[in-house]
Formats: C-alpha cells, structure tokens, sequence
C-alpha cells in the first residue's frame, strides 16, 4: 500500500467463510513471497474486514490459507491500533487472564465470554518483508491472539468450555447462516 491511500480503498471485499468451511480448521501456511499478489491480499482483507465492521480478519477468513491478518481496533484505552502482519509468531501472551466478550465474523452475530491473556506481543513483517513487532494490551491483546488462533486453525468457540461452549455453538447451529 502506498503512503496516503486509505488501507482497503483498493480492495476487493471477497466471501467470508463462516463456521464448518474446513479453510477455518487448517493451519495457514509461511508466506515465502512477497510479491504485489500479497499486497492485494492485504488490500482485499481490510477491504472484507470493513465492509464486515470488525476490528481483525486473517486471510483463512476469506479462504487463503496463509499466514497474515489484519488489524483497526482499540485498545482499552481507546487507542487506535490498525495494521498487518505477515508470518506472526506469539512472542509472549501473558499477564493477567481476562474473560470478556468475544466474537467473530466467521460467526456473526455469536458472542461469549472468553479468557485471554491482558498482554500480547507478535513478531513478524509487514507486506515487504521488514521486521513488525506488535505489542498490544487489553482488546487489542485479545484481538491479536485470537487472529493469531486463526492461522493456527483456531476458532474462539474452541478456547470456551462447558456451559459457555454449548450455549455459544447451539447458538450457531441456529443461526441463519448455519448450513
Ligand atoms: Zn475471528
């Protein structure tokens, strides 16, 4: 993306997989390319995660199985955080753990409390490969590691447990997106 263009202004808004596509359940591969193909990736992600007003979107959500996503979400101090990251790794996650409400737009409309840890900090590169280290804390910590769940195959509902768990996938097996 050049200076000054709006992230997204240029892309395309692809297909969000939602709960059951197995694109959802796989590990996304290492990006070894670096090309303008991953540039209009990037583009095509915030311009899909806009359109879906969400505040993260890795690229498994809209069937590319590899590794980035991106980011424009608050903190909880209310700071903007907006970005991309390319081959992620979770260099820490810890902290206090705090259960707040978590969603996903690959389960609109479900909701449930969820634990993650209050501080987070990823390492990887932006889209032409220079280094990227990522701190956030509160929201943004948990953002970052439930995209980071993504390229792992990961889906919020499979952190919850019990009651919290069975109430959160009967809710999406009644959902009107459910097939
Ligand atoms: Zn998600």
């Amino acid at each position: 993306m050049r200076n000054g263009t709006i992230p997204g202004s240029t892309g395309t808004v692809r297909p969000m997989r939602l709960l059951g596509d197995p694109a959802l359940g796989a590990t996304c591969r290492e990006i070894t390319t670096f090309d303008t193909g991953l540039a209009r990736l990037v583009e095509d992600l915030y311009a899909t995660m806009y359109a879906a007003d969400g505040v993260g979107l890795s690229a498994n959500q809209i069937g590319v199985p590899l590794r980035v996503f991106v980011y424009d979400c608050p903190d909880d101090d209310d700071r903007r955080n907006l970005g991309h990251i390319v081959n992620p790794r979770l260099i820490r996650a810890d902290g206090i753990t705090v259960t707040g409400p978590e969603g996903c737009l690959s389960l609109p409309g479900i909701n449930a409390g969820t634990t993650r840890f209050d501080e987070t900090v990823v390492e990887g590169t932006d889209l032409q490969g220079a280094p990227v280290r990522i701190e956030g804390t509160g929201f943004f910590a948990r953002c970052l590691q439930h995209e980071y769940d993504h390229l792992e195959g990961t889906l919020f509902t499979d952190r919850l447990t019990g009651l919290r768990r069975r109430r959160a996938l009967r809710a999406a097996r009644r959902a009107p997106w459910a097939t």
